[in-house]
C-alpha cells in the first residue's frame, strides 16, 4: 500500500504503473514512459462496470473501431449539455440556496462541456484536412493503425 493520500495510476497503453502525492488530482495524467493516457487504479473497476451495467451488449459509448455506432464524442458532449439544461429548468424556480448553488454548479458543467466539444471539433478540423474521415469501419487517419 502506497502512503496516505498517494494515487496509483495505471496506464491503459504500456500498464505501466505510478504513484503520485501531493500533485493536482486528476483522474486521468499523461504517461511519463509512453505518453499514453493512465487512469487512477481505484477508478478503471469501476468505469468497467459502469459501461457494462449502463451501456448495451457490454460496449464502450464513443464510436471507434471496436463501436462503430457508439457516439462521437462532440455529440455525446452536445446531447450531456442538453440533459443538464432539462435539469436546470426542473430546478430553477425553487429559490432554495442549495437549488440554486446546482444550478450554478449545472451552468458551470455546461460551459465546461462546451468547452470539451470545441476542443474535439478543433482535433476534427485538423483530421479533416489530413484527409477525409472514412468513418468507423474506414482507415484511421493517425496513430498505430492509420492508412
Ligand atoms: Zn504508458
Amino acid at each position: 500500500m502506497g502512503q496516505p493520500g498517494s494515487i496509483k495510476y495505471e496506464c491503459l497503453k504500456c500498464k505501466s504503473t505510478r504513484s503520485t502525492t501531493g500533485e493536482k488530482y486528476g483522474e486521468v495524467i499523461v504517461c511519463a514512459v509512453c505518453n499514453g493516457a493512465m487512469v487512477d487504479l481505484s477508478k478503471i473497476a469501476e468505469y468497467k462496470a459502469a459501461a457494462e451495467t449502463k451501456s448495451k451488449d457490454n460496449k464502450t459509448i464513443l464510436m471507434s473501431s471496436e463501436n462503430h455506432d457508439g457516439w462521437k464524442l462532440e455529440e455525446l458532449l452536445d446531447q450531456v449539455e442538453y440533459e443538464v439544461a432539462h435539469k436546470i429548468n426542473k430546478i430553477i424556480d425553487d429559490p432554495s440556496p442549495q437549488a440554486q448553488l446546482v444550478v450554478r454548479n449545472n451552468l458551470s458543467i455546461i460551459e465546461h462541456l462546451g468547452a470539451a466539444a470545441v476542443l474535439q471539433r478543433s482535433s476534427g478540423i485538423v483530421l479533416d484536412a489530413l484527409r477525409a474521415n472514412e468513418g468507423p469501419a474506414g482507415k484511421p487517419r493517425i496513430g498505430r493503425d492509420k492508412g
